[in-house]
């Protein structure tokens, strides 16, 4: 199954068109994507036994497919490739986890506002929790994801460093830097949900290449060790980390400017496009 938020409807993408999910199932379910997670299976039964078809265009911007998430989890430094062209320690036995506050959520096309000149770029593979996990083991882990996404770590580096130690998650929570989209695609629509190839083109060239196989911590790992700690509810996000390629890894450091297009692509879900444009205020 494949999810869109148009214009705040969710909306289902099947092979025939798109439906709108309130008016197929009389108001059963919807009107905003964030309303299904909290009865996603039966949700999810619904669409299997009703299969619903599309009665008319549907057309408008697309937003985030998880517009307002209660919890939204970051990982850092989860591909051995990155860790290494940041210079920081990685540990391996536990995952380094922030936030990105959820006023930085954003939808998968239109205008980044940069807060400074060390923007960078990060692709991630964003899951979506839908059945709420406590204290699961990795092996039940993906039996509690809703679903896939494609996201953006975008992350003022100046900001991310600031202080002593440095918090990472100021930086990367500025308004429009946790986009996500295209589509919230479900688990079982990949041939290998662990492995999937990732990609961040900049103005046309490839900065970043990877697949989601070669993370420290896979999707399971991560799912149970976090749900050993905060309870995971509907419609929580996990941004899992991002491959190497970024700016801030470049000789000499590379960051967004105005006019730059990014384009994140994650294979069986969707690409997300980005205009950078200026701010019009300086942050302090
Ligand atoms: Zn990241």
């Amino acid at each position: 199954m494949r999810l869109l938020n148009v214009a705040g409807r969710a909306v289902l993408e099947t092979a025939e068109g798109r439906v709108d999910v309130a008016t197929a199932s009389s108001g059963r379910f919807g009107p905003g994507p964030q309303d299904l997670f909290e009865v996603w299976d039966a949700f999810r039964s619904w669409v299997r036994t009703a299969r619903p078809v599309p009665v008319g265009a549907i057309d408008g911007p697309l937003a985030a497919p998880v517009p307002r998430p209660p919890q939204v989890f970051a990982v850092g430094l989860n591909y051995g490739s990155h860790a290494e062209e940041t210079g920081l320690a990685v540990a391996t036995d536990r995952p380094l986890v922030f936030t990105k506050f959820s006023s930085s959520i954003a939808g998968p096309e239109g205008d980044l506002v940069l807060s400074g000149d060390q923007v960078d770029w990060e692709v991630e593979l964003v899951i979506v929790i839908g059945r709420p996990a406590r204290r699961v083991a990795p092996e039940q882990a993906w039996e509690h994801v809703a679903g896939c996404t494609v996201g953006q770590d975008f992350s003022d580096r100046a900001v991310q460093m600031q202080g002593s130690p440095p918090q990472f998650s100021l930086g990367k929570s500025f308004p429009g830097y946790g986009p996500l989209g295209p589509a919230l695609v479900t688990p079982e629509q990949f041939a290998d949900r662990d492995d999937l190839a990732l990609r961040c083109q900049v103005n046309g060239e490839t900065v970043q290449e990877g697949r989601t196989s070669l993370m420290i911590h896979p999707v399971a790992r991560l799912v149970s060790l976090l749900s050993w700690i905060c309870p995971l509810g509907p419609g929580d996000v996990v941004f899992t980390g991002t491959p190497d390629g970024v700016g801030m890894g470049r000789k000499p450091p590379r960051y967004l400017k105005p006019g730059d297009t990014v384009v994140t692509t994650i294979e069986g879900i969707g690409t997300m496009i980005h205009r950078c444009v200026a701010g019009s205020e300086v942050h302090q």
